[in-house]
C-alpha cells in the first residue's frame, strides 16, 4: 500500500445507487469527489428492476447500474473499485484507507449497503435471481399465481409471507421457530399463509429455476420461488469505527436525520446502511441529500478556514 495520503472534500463509502447518487449531487456542487466501492457488489447489480419511476417494464439493474457510474465519472467523480479496509477520525478530517490508497476527507458518506444474510444450503448460490430471492417487496410481483415459500423465523419472513398472499396463489412459510410479536402471530394466522413449523430448507432444487425445495426430513416441496427471509446484517464495522450511532430499535443500520447526517459531524448515512426499505428509490432519494449536504458541509469548512 502506498504511504501518500491524498485530500479530497467528499469521500463517498460504496459504489451502489446511494453512493453514486450521492456523488452525482456532491461533485455537482464542486467538491471534489471520490467513491471507493465495486459496483457488480452492488444489491442492485443482479436486481430485476420495474418499481422503480421512469423505468420503462422490466430493466436490468446492472444496465442502470452502467449508466449511474457514466453519470457520475462524467460529472467528475473518482471511481477506485476496491473496499474500504480502515476508517477513522483524524486532524481535518477522517483518514480512509482502502486496499492500495489512503485520503484524508473533508467529509464522508456511508453508502455500503447492507449484507443480506444467506441460508448456505445447495442450490441457493446458483438459483439467486432465478427463484430464490432476497427481497419480498422487490420481486412479490414476478409471482402472480405462482406457488412459493419464504423461510425465516423472525417478523421480515412473517411479513413477507403475509404480503405475497396479495400475489401469490400459495404461500408457505418455513420456520423453526418463530420469534415474532403476539400481534404479528395473529395478524398471520387470519392470513392464508401455510405454516411449517419446526423444519428447515435443507436444498434448493432445479435446473433452469427453482422448482422445489427438501426439507429437513427429506421431504420435498414444490414450489415456483422460494423467499430468503432470514433479518438483514449491515456491514457497519466500518461505521462503528468512527463512532455513528446506530438506530435504538434494531442497532442494525446507521441513524440520521433528514439531512442524511449522523451524529459525527462531516459523517453522512444513506441507502440501505440507512434502513429499510430496502429500495433503490430511497437509496437514491437519500443519496442525493447526503451529497448535497456533504459538499455545503465541507464549503462551509473552507469558509471558516478563510476568515
Ligand atoms: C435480488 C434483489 C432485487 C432487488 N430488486 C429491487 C427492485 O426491483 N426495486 C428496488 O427499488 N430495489 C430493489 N432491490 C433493492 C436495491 O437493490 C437496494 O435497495 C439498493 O441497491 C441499495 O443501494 P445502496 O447503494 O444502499 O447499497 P448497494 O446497492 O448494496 O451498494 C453497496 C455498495 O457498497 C460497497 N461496499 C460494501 N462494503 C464495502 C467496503 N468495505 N468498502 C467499500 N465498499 C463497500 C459495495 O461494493 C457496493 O458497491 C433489490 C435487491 C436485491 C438483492
Amino acid at each position: 500500500m502506498t504511504d501518500t495520503v491524498e485530500a479530497v472534500d467528499v469521500l463517498i463509502m460504496g459504489a451502489g445507487p446511494a453512493g453514486l447518487q450521492a456523488a452525482v449531487h456532491a461533485v455537482r456542487k464542486k467538491a471534489s469527489v471520490v467513491v471507493i466501492g465495486r459496483p457488480e457488489r452492488s444489491a442492485l447489480y443482479r436486481a430485476h428492476v420495474e418499481n422503480y419511476l421512469c423505468v420503462n417494464g422490466i430493466t436490468e439493474g446492472h444496465v442502470l447500474m452502467e449508466v449511474a457510474i457514466a453519470q457520475a465519472t462524467r460529472f467528475g467523480a473518482r471511481l477506485i473499485e476496491e473496499d474500504i479496509l480502515h476508517v477513522e477520525s483524524g486532524d481535518g478530517g477522517f483518514l480512509v484507507r482502502s486496499e492500495g490508497k489512503s485520503f484524508l476527507a473533508a467529509a464522508v458518506i456511508i453508502a455500503i449497503g447492507t449484507a443480506k444474510k444467506k441460508l448456505r444450503v445447495p442450490g441457493e448460490k446458483e438459483l439467486a435471481g432465478k427463484g430464490v430471492s432476497y427481497c419480498v417487496d422487490c420481486d412479490c410481483n414476478f409471482y402472480r399465481n405462482a406457488k412459493v415459500a419464504v423461510v425465516g423465523n423472525e417478523s421480515a419472513a412473517v411479513d413477507g409471507a403475509i404480503t405475497l398472499t396479495n400475489y401469490a396463489a400459495e404461500v408457505t412459510l418455513i420456520c423453526k421457530e418463530l420469534e415474532v410479536s403476539a400481534d404479528m402471530r395473529q395478524r398471520l394466522s387470519a392470513s392464508s399463509v401455510t405454516v411449517m413449523h419446526d423444519t428447515w430448507v435443507k436444498e434448493i432444487v432445479g435446473e433452469t429455476a427453482v422448482t422445489g425445495v427438501v426439507l429437513e426430513d427429506d421431504t420435498s416441496l414444490a414450489l415456483d420461488g422460494i423467499f430468503v427471509e432470514l433479518g438483514s446484517k449491515g456491514p457497519l464495522q466500518l461505521a462503528t469505527a468512527i463512532g455513528v450511532d446506530l438506530d435504538m430499535e434494531t442497532f442494525s443500520y446507521i441513524a440520521t436525520n433528514k439531512k442524511m447526517e449522523t451524529n459525527i459531524p462531516g459523517v453522512y448515512a444513506a441507502g440501505d446502511i440507512a434502513g429499510q426499505p430496502f429500495q433503490m428509490a430511497k437509496a437514491v432519494g437519500e443519496g442525493c441529500v447526503a451529497g448535497w449536504e456533504a459538499a455545503n458541509y465541507v464549503k462551509k469548512l473552507k469558509r471558516q478556514g478563510e476568515q
